[in-house]
């Protein structure tokens, strides 16, 4: 991209991480065409590994060596990427039996898999007591099925206690708590919470503190991980065993939109260091969790859709793709985004062409909600030019509504 984009802001930085050849979108080493002819149709999905080890490498180097690294399955549960971070990282963190499953499947020991979520069925709390893993309760009713659930199948039940945490999170692009919530024990009714549990088959392990998604500031992630912290150690004094397992959240953000910047991860290492540095010395035999989804696969991931038809319409361009809402909710503005703002959109074959053809994009479906770029500086494009949108690598399939007008289904692949 050498034109700005049209709605006045500068490329996204999302062009500088991928490669090109011959003009063309390069996908870890695939020519985009070429990978689409592999695929066998348009659109599709492609999800870069080398993209998802970098990422965790960063990671890596950031986070404190106690500090064990969650992928939350939910930001993208193809198994084959699951798989690949189950090399990776130290666990899984999973919101149904679905999701469980998939990372049991990876070989990982059931303590270093997590299930949170409101709503966790009677069956689900079966198979997860079955399992062993590590249930966050959501509730003293959930407590009371899931000890029930441990009772009759003789064994106790390692749980975790999620707490609502009385502090909100200034920056985070979806807010968690501070006030009501159907997440997690308010953090003043844990302690009652504790007491109902005394008599119950159920081993309890830890804390789990979200605090808040989509977080593109460094300081309110700071400040957030202090809070944290403190809500944690204030809780622990009424545990009724040593807190073992201590998820403190994450809500690494990435850049979708034009004026958006990056996560500044430089000043997180040391502050980091110093929060987990201070709990583990007065909670020793806690494992602090730092739990991830779309910071680690959101910037790997690709969505490709192909432009089935040219028009124009009172006097702008539209191009028309194979792809739609119905794959990439999130890129038409309506995963619950206030604003509709274009994510970054690029021709993956014309990559490298200067964008001075201003166009809308639409997917196929007959809703004019469905529109994945609006007013798009492209370069003049062409039916059978592939449309590349990216920051596309979590919360895309799992998070669109597939089966709205009965298209086929987008296909994945993992290069
Ligand atoms: C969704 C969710 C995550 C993952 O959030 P990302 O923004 O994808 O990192 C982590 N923890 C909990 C409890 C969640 O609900």
């Amino acid at each position: 991209m050498t034109e700005p984009l049209a709605d006045g802001a500068r490329p996204h930085p999302a062009f500088d991480r991928w490669q090109s050849a011959d003009g063309r979108l390069v996908i870890n080493g695939w020519d985009v065409e070429r990978l689409a002819a592999r695929v066998g149709a348009t659109p599709f999905y492609a999800y870069d590994r080398a993209k998802i080890s970098a990422r965790v490498d960063h990671l890596r180097d950031l986070l404190p060596d106690a500090v064990r690294l969650h992928y939350a399955v939910k930001a993208n549960p193809m198994p084959a990427v699951v798989h690949h971070l189950a090399g990776l990282v130290d666990g899984f963190d999973v919101a149904s039996a679905d999701e469980m499953q998939t990372a049991l499947d990876t070989g990982f020991e059931p303590l270093s898999v997590g299930f949170a979520g409101p709503g966790k069925t009677d069956a689900e709390l079966a198979q997860a007591a079955a399992a062993g893993i590590v249930v966050e309760l959501e509730s003293v009713g959930e407590m009371q099925r899931l000890a029930r659930a441990a009772q009759t199948l003789g064994c106790r039940a390692p749980v975790a206690v999620r707490v609502n945490p009385d502090f909100k999170v200034r920056g985070s692009g979806m807010h968690m708590g501070g006030g009501a919530s159907q997440f997690g024990v308010d953090a003043e009714a844990v302690p009652a919470l504790f007491e109902a549990m005394a008599d119950l088959p159920l081993d309890f392990r830890g804390f789990h503190i979200f605090a808040g998604s989509q977080n593109l500031s460094v300081d309110a992630l700071i400040q957030a991980e202090r809070a944290v912290a403190d809500t944690a150690l204030m809780l622990a004094e009424h545990a009724p065993a040593p807190v073992r397992h201590l998820n403190i959240g994450g809500g690494f953000g990435i850049p979708y939109f034009p004026k958006d910047r990056p996560l500044d991860t430089g000043p997180l290492k040391a502050a980091l260091a110093d929060i987990v540095g201070d709990l583990t010395a007065r909670l020793p035999e806690a494992h602090v969790i730092v739990e991830l989804g779309r910071y680690l696969v959101g910037e790997a991931g690709v969505y490709i859709a192909r432009v089935i038809d040219k028009k124009a319409s009172r006097g702008q361009t539209y191009l028309v793709t194979d792809g739609g809402l119905h794959h990439q909710l999130a890129a038409t503005g309506n995963f619950g985004q206030g604003i509709r703002r274009n994510y970054p959109l690029a021709i993956a074959n014309r990559f490298d062409a200067p964008a001075d053809a201003p166009a809308q994009v639409v997917g196929c479906l007959c809703t004019p909600i469905d529109l994945l770029g609006d007013k798009v500086a492209l370069p003049e494009a062409q039916v059978g030019d592939l449309v590349a949108i990216f920051q596309s690598g979590a919360y895309g399939p799992s998070a669109s509504p597939k089966d709205f007008l009965s298209h086929p289904h987008p296909r994945e692949v993992l290069v």
